[in-house]
Parts: structure tokens; sequence; C-alpha cells
């Protein structure tokens, strides 16, 4: 039971079925009756074709039952040197199951952190770099559901802090402050504060909404609280996912192995990813060969929220580009040729050079 009758898929489009239906033909595609149901994959094939995209169609055929709730995924941004990258490894350490696992995580661009007592679960987005951050701001989506914006208490409002914050608050993504280095003998909590409030965000000790949580990574002082407000903050947005609807998720990293071949690491939004099955990664295509979480165990299968790795690619993708599950080879192939293709026409269209982007140092 997959995607929306052609009738109804022509409808959503604005356009004539048979138009839709010529739309298909040229494409390869055909169904016996307008009452069938329009494969996902050949509604992103007619998407590209027509140069609409078919993705900000919520789920065409979305079954209210078939949803349930899903973990928040948060992302750590600031100014450098304000202990983004210490934060986080403190973080990864607080999680039950790292210490279950005795600790031993891989790298793959995310990770889980279960908090005791099974008060919610939270993944952390922990890519080096900006790459996947400006790439999925230049796409307009964003995987994060809540941001930390890390400000160090020694030293107060930078301008990457401003950045970060005028990031945030652009994607409308909630925010919750970490006043970091709060151990440190010139730490000014305070005046920092302050500084924080002027810059317009409204810290809930100054009647506003946004939580600030005092931390040192160093003495593992505030991890817990912070993990508790980001649960709450993520639990208050009601995420929800389908985990048979279409598989909808982003790559954090990708690199060539030379055992493996063509290695990503993501994260999904929606949907559940399988080995064997076949996959279009932004230009590239592939059928999964093999599946690991963040803790390194080999899976079958893969859920939102959920960092994973992913082999079986024919080549090697960008971080930010977009994961989704096709049913054959060949139509994922003819997917990647259209997406080159508009590519290849957006650009000779658009001689000019793409703004640069601001670097917000996210983590
Ligand atoms: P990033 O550039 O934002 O990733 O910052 P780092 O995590 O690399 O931290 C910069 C420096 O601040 C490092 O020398 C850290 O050891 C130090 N640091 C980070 N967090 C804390 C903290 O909570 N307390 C103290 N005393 N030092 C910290
Ligand atoms: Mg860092």
């Amino acid at each position: 039971a997959e995607g929306s009758t052609l009738t109804a898929f022509a409808k959503e489009l604005e356009m004539e079925v048979r138009d839709l239906e010529q739309v298909l033909a040229n494409l390869g595609e055909s169904l016996a009756s307008s009452e069938d149901a329009v494969p996902t994959d050949v509604m992103e094939l007619v998407g590209l074709e027509l140069n609409v995209d078919i993705a900000v169609t919520p789920d065409l055929n979305a079954d209210v039952k078939e949803l349930v709730r899903r973990r928040g995924v948060v992302a750590v941004m600031g100014h450098v040197d304000h202990g983004k990258t210490t934060l986080l490894d403190s973080l990864r350490k607080t999680s039950v199951a790292a210490g279950e696992a005795g600790g031993i995580t891989q790298h793959i661009g995310a990770f889980v952190v279960e908090l005791p007592g099974g008060n919610g679960s939270l993944t952390f987005l922990d890519t080096p770099g900006h790459a996947a951050f400006s790439a999925m701001r230049q796409r307009g989506a964003s995987a994060t559901d809540v941001a930390v914006l890390v400000v160090a208490a020694d030293d107060g409002v930078m301008p990457q802090t401003r950045e970060a914050a005028a990031h945030i608050q652009a994607a409308g993504v909630p925010m919750v402050v970490a006043l970091t280095k709060i151990d440190r003998e010139n730490a000014d909590p305070q005046r920092v504060k302050g500084e924080i409030v002027s810059m317009g965000i409204e810290l809930e000790e100054f009647g506003g909404k946004v939580q600030c949580v005092p931390v040192s990574a160093i003495a593992g002082e505030g991890l817990r609280e912070l993990e508790e407000c980001l649960v709450l903050e993520a639990e208050s947005l009601e995420l929800m996912t389908s985990l048979t609807g279409k598989v909808d998720g982003v790559v954090l990293e990708a690199k060539l192995d030379k055992g493996q071949g063509p290695v990503a690491t993501g994260l999904l939004k929606a949907g559940t990813l399988k080995v064997g099955s076949h996959v279009v990664v932004g230009n590239q295509y592939g059928r999964v060969r093999s599946l690991r979480n963040g803790a390194g165990d080999s899976l079958t299968h893969i859920g939102p929220a959920e960092p994973f790795e992913l082999v079986g690619l024919k080549g090697v993708p960008s971080a930010g580009d977009s994961i989704t599950m096709v049913h054959s080879e060949s139509r994922a192939k003819r997917i990647c040729e259209a997406r080159a293709e508009r590519e290849a026409a957006l650009k000779s269209a658009s001689a000019e050079p793409a703004p640069s982007q601001s670097e917000v140092n996210p983590e």
C-alpha cells in the first residue's frame, strides 16, 4: 500500500490525469488504471521530470495509525573554542548504552544518548566540519529538531555566537543555551547571560522561554540537566514519524573506504532502511549491502533518528544529500540521471557564482 492513486496524484500536481499519464509514459512507466497506486519512487521520478518537489507534499498516503513518536535530533553550535567538541564528548559518555557497550563507539556523525529510567533519549549530531550543515541549509531542510547554543561563561557572546543564534532562529528551531566552562575561575555567568539577553534571546530567568543551563564538560556538571532540558524541548514538538512510509534521510558524512568502497553515514527522519534495498543518495545509487548503528552493531534495518553507516553505494555521495529508497536498480539509475541532468541545466542557467556560506561552527 504505497503511494496514492494516479487520480489523486494528478490532483496533487494540479494537472490532468491524461497529461500525467503522458509524463509517466515518457518515463517508461505505465499503470493499468488511474485508480492504481503510483509507487513513491515513480512519484519522485515525475517530480524530477516536472521540476516540482514531491517531498514537500507530506506523505501522500499518510496513514495516521502508522505514525509513531521519534526522538529528537540535536545540533550543537557556537563560537570557536567555546567548548562544543568537549561538550559533545562528555555527552556521549553519559549514554547508558555507551556505558554498557564499554564506551566504544565508532564515529558516524551522530550518537544516541539514552537517559536513565526510560526518561527519553536524544540523537546528537557530531559532524566535524560544516559540510553537512551548509548543505542542509542550502536545501532549506534541516535534520535538526533542537539546537544547543554554546556560550563560554568565561568569554561571552562573540561574533560566531551571534551567527549561530541567527541561523537557529532563521531555521525556526527551538534553542537551549549551554553556558559552558562554568568551572573556570574567571567565569562570569551573570554578565554573559546579560549579553545573551541583549542579543534578543529571551532567557527563562528573565521572563522568556529559552532555557539556559550552566555546564562544565570537564567536571561533568550540568550535563544531565542539559539533556533533560533538550528532551523536554523535543517532546513539546511532538515529533512523529512513520516506520513504514517513505524513507527520508540525510547524509552526514561520506568517504571512500579501501576495503568496503563508498561508505555513507547519516540519519533517517522517516521510514525504515533495510539491507538489500535499492537506494538513491544524492546523485549516487546502490543496493544496501550492510548497515551499522552508532554502537557499531551490524543490523538488517535502521529506523528514524538512529545514526547509521551504510555500505553498498556505487559512488561517494555528499554531506547533506537526501536518502530515498526505490524499488529497482533501473529506477534508482534513472533518478540519478535525471538529477544529474537537472543539476547540469541549473548550473548552465545560472552563471553567477553561488553566495558564500558563512561559518557558524556547528558540530
Ligand atoms: P570548540 O572549538 O567549541 O569545539 O571548543 P573545544 O571543545 O575544543 O574547547 C576549547 C577549549 O576549552 C579546550 O581546551 C577545552 O579543554 C576547554 N574546555 C571546554 N569545555 C570546558 C569546560 O567545561 N571547562 C573548562 N575548564 N574547559 C573547557
Ligand atoms: Mg570543536
